[in-house]
């Protein structure tokens, strides 16, 4: 652990990422005390830590369990509005997340990469396209893989490839990746952190420490990100599809650019949606940077067709195109996705009543040709959906009926999209089960 200074920590909050953090202060040497509210005292994982030498409270929080710490590391799903929280920064006890930690073990490189959406595709991209050019990748963080763990791995030739979410941002001290990447920034959280101010400086907290030796690649075409990274010490590598960048990756109607190379032809990437093309420039900079091949970089856009339930292209059957977005939980995703599609669209779509209307959706109704509607928000949609004069409009009661119905009303060339503009809990557990039955219901057509 590089120069860490305290010697008492207060790790706040287990499951994964705690249990990480909490093992590799304590093989430092560090004294760790622990506080979880669900863990059990006969948990295997708390035996383990106590075997270790650490002292752990669970059940509750109380307050004392603050005395003679020196440092506290919150899970970052642990709000700032906890009682404990509150009382730390009050007695001015520093409070990070394990990303500071895994930053201050990993002896290789980091390329961290950050936004309001695109994370997981522009990691996956940028894994993929230095895996394909011979590199030595761990994908690490958000996108579901503790980044402790990796980091006390990470050989001094090798890259961890990972994904930052704000939570995790907001608490970090020192953390430098040698690449950010910052792709857009959308109101988001805001029940977390308060304002939107505080939003854009968690995840400003990516470059803050940067030196004039790393790489920060942005959105050049988002004007709050151009604004944010004004300060940035960094080498800036900005990125648009909207003008050329002479030190950064760019795209025409043709073709996908980095500086004055041509990578490839839009033609020719599998990936569909102009929010692909952002993930596409972004990720192509920062392996471009680590010296990856054009050739392993046309590798995986030729053949990638998204990140499972992100856009996902499923299947061809007979003519028509099924796509699943199940991860589009909100009216924005689904926009987005709909102008992705220039044929025809029968668009899947409901879930979970949050009690917002779907007005917003109506502008990008244009081409959809028929909506199938379910879950909660069923009426509501309809109702859209008749505004902006969608011919066919039929309720269902749920993805698989969705599905059968979507398919008698389509013709061959017709794009089938489940993006739900909803959260999935009304009626399954996690979007992903919701597009994992969606991916079934397209297979049981054949
Ligand atoms: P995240 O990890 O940030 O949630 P994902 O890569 O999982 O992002 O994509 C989630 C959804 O966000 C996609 O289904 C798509 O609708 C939308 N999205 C992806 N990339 C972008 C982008 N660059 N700009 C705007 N929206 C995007």
């Amino acid at each position: 652990l590089l120069d860490f200074p305290y010697e008492q920590v207060l790790v706040l909050g287990l499951a994964k990422s705690g249990t990480a953090a909490a093992k590799v202060l304590l093989e430092n040497g560090v004294k760790v005390r622990i506080n979880d509210m669900k863990a059990s005292e006969d948990d295997p994982g708390v035996i383990e830590l106590k075997s270790m030498g650490a002292d752990v409270i669970v059940g509750s929080h109380p307050l004392y369990v603050l005395d003679e710490m020196e440092l506290i590391v919150k899970n970052p799903g642990i709000s700032y509005d906890n009682p404990i929280v509150i009382e730390a920064l009050n007695r001015h006890i520093p409070v990070i997340t394990e990303i500071e930690i895994a930053g201050r073990l990993a002896q290789g490189s980091i390329i961290g990469i950050t936004g309001s959406n695109g994370k997981t595709t522009t990691t996956t991209l940028t894994n993929d396209m230095l895996l394909n050019s011979g590199q030595s990748v761990k994908l690490a963080g958000n996108i579901g893989i503790v980044a402790t763990d990796v980091a006390k791995r990470l050989a001094a030739h090798e890259k961890m490839i990972l994904e930052l979410s704000s939570f995790q941002l907001m608490g970090t001290q020192t953390f430098r990746p040698n690449i950010a990447i910052l792709l857009n920034l959308f109101e988001a959280h805001l029940d977390y952190h308060k304002t939107f101010e505080n939003y854009v400086e968690a995840k400003c907290n990516i470059f803050k420490h940067q030196t004039e030796e790393d790489y920060l690649v942005y959105n050049a075409d988002d004007e709050k990100i151009v604004h944010a990274v004004q300060h940035a010490k960094s080498i800036k590598v900005p990125f648009s599809i909207r003008e050329k960048q002479p030190h950064g990756a760019w795209a025409d109607e043709e073709s996908i650019f980095f500086r004055d190379e041509k990578v490839i032809g839009r033609e020719e990437v599998a990936l569909v949606g102009d929010h692909n093309v952002e993930n596409i420039l972004a990720s192509i900079s920062a392996a471009k940077l680590c010296g990856a091949s054009n050739e392993g970089i046309r590798t995986v856009l030729t053949t990638f067709t998204g990140v499972k339930h992100r856009l996902q292209f499923v299947d061809n059957i007979h003519g028509r195109l099924f796509y699943n977005d199940s991860k589009a939980t909100n009216i924005l995703a689904t926009s987005k996705a709909l102008t992705s599609f220039n044929q025809p669209v029968i668009l899947l779509a409901g879930g979970l009543d949050r009690g917002n209307n779907f007005d917003e959706l109506i502008p990008y109704l244009d081409n959809v040709k028929a909506m199938i509607v379910f879950g909660e928000t069923a009426d509501k949609l309809e109702e859209a959906a008749q505004s902006a004069g969608v011919k066919t409009v039929v309720q269902t009661k749920n993805i698989e009926a969705a599905v059968q119905r979507a398919y008698s009303v389509s013709q061959a060339a017709d794009v089938i999209l489940l993006s739900p503009a909803c959260a999935s809990w009304d009626q399954y557990r996690t979007f992903e089960e919701r597009g994992d039955m969606f991916i079934h219901a397209v297979h049981t057509l054949k």
